[in-house]
């Protein structure tokens, strides 16, 4: 079985801070993860290598610097790592996104294709569904259980108040949710092969993908602005007993009657 994982690498943001100027993310400094649901989505695929036997890619598009989380995924079991990285690429929103990443996996073999649900940074939730569709295979997103059974797959999705189990035959791609599995740590044996492993760098011309459809010419989205929120008051500060705290908050959230 080939699994191909696809992860992006975003900030880490409980620490990222916007810059009042210009409503603009400060990246200086901040550091980097792997984003949460994408290191879900790699742990099923080694959970599945080690049940049913695969090989594991990981796919990401990104800055040379996105080299770092796929040594990462190398250090929790992953067997190859593709960076696609090309100045092609930059101004992608998520349907130049997913035409490139979809184009990559045009050139490998894959039974399942792993995202996660979303990125913690952009949000979107998009690019899972649109790779599905640019490579014409079924999806199933919101997944917090997979099991493998004789030709086809027994996927559960999650729904707010309950789940759906979908049969379902492969290739596929699967969007993973936090609910699926608890993420394993770094194995100590692989940090050192991850440090040595070749990390393939692909351009805009390795990938299977009308160029037109790549970068800030492929995407149709145009952010007219962005602002971030100012803050609502000063707020204030009570010196007081934890009962009597807890009486004053009460009246003040009963007096502008949310409560
Ligand atoms: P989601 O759709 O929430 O992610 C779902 C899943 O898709 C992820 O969990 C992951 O598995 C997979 N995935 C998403 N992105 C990647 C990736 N890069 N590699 C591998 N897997 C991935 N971003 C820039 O970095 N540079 C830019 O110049 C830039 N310009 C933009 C211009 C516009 C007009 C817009 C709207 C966005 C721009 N972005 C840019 C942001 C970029 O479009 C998104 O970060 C990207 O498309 C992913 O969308 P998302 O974060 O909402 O992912």
């Amino acid at each position: 079985m080939n699994i191909v994982v696809c992860l992006k690498q975003v900030p880490d943001t409980t620490e990222v801070k916007i810059d009042p100027k210009t409503g603009t993310l400060v990246r200086e400094g901040v550091p980097s993860i792997i984003n949460p649901d994408d290191k879900n989505a790699l742990e099923e695929a080694l959970v599945l290598k080690e049940n049913v036997g695969a090989k594991v890619t990981v796919i990401s598009m990104g800055p040379p610097q996105a080299e770092a989380a796929l040594r990462e995924a190398i250090a929790m079991g992953a067997d190859e790592a593709i960076l696609i990285s090309d100045r092609a690429f930059a101004g992608a929103d998520t349907l130049a996104t997913s035409n490139a990443l979809a184009g990559t996996l045009r050139k490998l073999d894959y039974d399942i294709i792993f995202a996660g649900r979303q990125a913690i940074d952009g949000d979107t939730a998009q690019v899972g569904p649109e790779i599905a569709e640019h490579l014409g295979i079924p999806q199933i997103t919101y997944v917090e259980k997979v099991s493998v059974e004789e030709d086809s797959l027994k996927v559960q999705r999650a729904w707010e108040d309950g789940y759906e189990v979908v049969s379902v035959k492969t290739p596929v791609l699967l969007t993973a949710i936090k609910e699926l599995n608890s993420p394993r740590y770094m194995h100590m044996a692989n940090i050192f092969e991850a440090v040595k492993k070749e990390i393939k760098i692909w351009s805009a011309n390795d990938i299977d993908v009308d160029k037109s459809l790549l970068g800030l010419s492929g995407s149709p989205t145009k952010v007219k602005r962005s602002s971030t929120k100012e803050p609502k008051g000063q707020g204030e500060i009570v010196i007081l007993q934890p009962k009597e705290a807890a009486a004053h908050a009460v009246s003040k959230l009963k007096m502008k009657h949310y409560i």
